[in-house]
């Protein structure tokens, strides 16, 4: 579907309002929602063209739908790539890039401390199907030299990770892949286009979550990969069209109009996020804070250089224990007594969310593969929302005050 006719140079800020398919006739001023799996086609010659894909034109909901379209243009144009595909999930857009890209023998080389699920589908998943992979230190560049393999086909880095906001230099990493003749990928959920563009610094595929920031107030399920016009038609719509991990309307109209304040969002709850990060730092019952925004974090400078000056929303922080199960326990206490914020394992909600990533995020992972990550058991996340911080802060002081006196 073409888009709306707007001129060039605009803004990222104005693209998020205005970039969509054309209007309908009824010249609707917000995005049509529209709920159809069939098209009317005008007649048999131009239905036959259109399924051979020599025209443009929609012919059936698992491959395509104007509300999606609208959401892809969108996306691509805030990510600064010439396409975008949308899909049911976050995880089914990594599956789709992985079908698409890679066949039994390839190699894919990965961060270790990648999210949970994309190390269960890349690493157990695919391997039932001959796919090889590796997974290296997120901030060692030297690691991820040493594990590529003459059959390395795809790098993917998500950048801050989740829990732990570790952050890997887009550049060196595209710069590594390219050399090597292999692409490279970044699921860029946590910063979003609003703070980071992986594009611009090398990257061929971007990876969302569109369940998180892009919705931004945690209604549906969505995703999406942004790359060239020619991965998307020749890699990956394939993909979409005989395995069907197709975006629902409903789902890309709700992340449409989420694109239009994720800026906004983003900024604010980042600003939220450094106060609490820095409040948390210095709170007694904490040992550690895992936030970019801060001096203490090791990739501080370069998240910086790479996020827009801005740390994003989310944050980790470790209790003081003197042993897993203690710190299971104290983990456990501050997050059983919150009264305010929710005790939920989503992030990129306008709602502050906590959660326990060692018990549920990444509870499917094997031991060995939990610590390999940095997953402890005194650990918990917060996807930092929009509440007044004071707030944030008396509610986490209920449990945090208390840990100490705990066995
Ligand atoms: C949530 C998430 C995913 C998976 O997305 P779904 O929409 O839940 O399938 C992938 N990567 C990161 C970093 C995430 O936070």
């Amino acid at each position: 579907m073409p888009s709306k006719a707007l001129p060039p140079g605009l803004h990222p800020d104005t693209l998020a309002q205005r970039t969509a398919v054309a209007p309908s006739q009824y010249g609707e001023n917000s995005e049509a929602l529209f709920l159809t799996s069939g098209y009317v086609q005008p007649n048999a010659e131009t239905a036959a063209r259109r399924f051979a894909g020599e025209e443009d034109g929609y012919t059936y909901g698992r491959y395509g739908n104007p509300t999606v379209s609208s959401f892809e243009q969108r996306l691509a144009a805030l990510e600064g790539a010439q396409a975008s595909i949308g899909t049911a999930s976050g995880m089914s857009a990594i599956l789709m890039m992985c079908m698409g890209l890679l066949q039994a023998g390839d190699h894919v080389l990965c961060s270790r401390s990648m999210f949970g699920s994309t190390i269960k589908l890349i690493g157990s998943d695919l391997a039932k199907f001959g796919v090889e992979s590796t997974f290296v230190s997120q901030t060692d560049l030297g690691a991820w030299r040493d594990a590529i393999r003459p059959n390395t086909r795809l790098l993917f880095a998500e950048t801050p990770t989740n829990p732990l906001t570790e952050v890997c230099d887009i550049q060196a990493l595209a710069d590594l892949a390219h050399n090597a003749g292999a692409l490279f990928a970044v699921d860029n959920c946590f910063a979003t286009p609003s703070l980071q563009r992986p594009m611009a610094l090398g990257a061929d595929i971007v990876m969302h979550s569109g369940t998180k920031y892009l919705d931004g107030q945690g209604r549906v399920m969505a995703g999406a990969l942004c790359a060239s016009e020619a991965l998307v038609t020749e890699k990956f719509l394939p993909v979409l069209k005989s395995a069907g991990m197709s975006l629902a309307p409903f789902n890309a109209w709700v992340v449409l109009k989420g694109l239009e304040t994720l800026d906004l969002r983003m900024r604010a709850q980042s600003a939220n996020a450094q106060a609490l990060a820095t409040w948390l730092e210095s709170h007694p019952a904490v040992a550690r804070v895992y936030y970019p925004g801060l001096a203490s974090h090791p990739q501080h400078a370069l998240a910086l250089r790479q996020m827009s000056g801005v740390g994003g929303a989310l944050l980790s922080f470790e209790l003081k224990a003197a042993d897993a199960q203690q710190a299971r326990r104290r983990a456990f206490h501050v997050l059983d007594a919150l009264q305010t914020l929710s005790l939920c394992t989503n992030l990129g909600d306008t709602k502050t969310l906590a959660a326990h990533p060692a018990s549920t995020s990444h509870g499917r992972l094997t031991e060995p593969q939990r610590l390999a990550a940095g997953i402890s058991q005194g650990l918990v996340r917060v996807s930092v929302g929009l509440e007044h911080v004071p707030d944030m802060q008396a509610d986490l002081s209920r449990g945090l005050d208390t840990a100490q006196g705990l066995a």
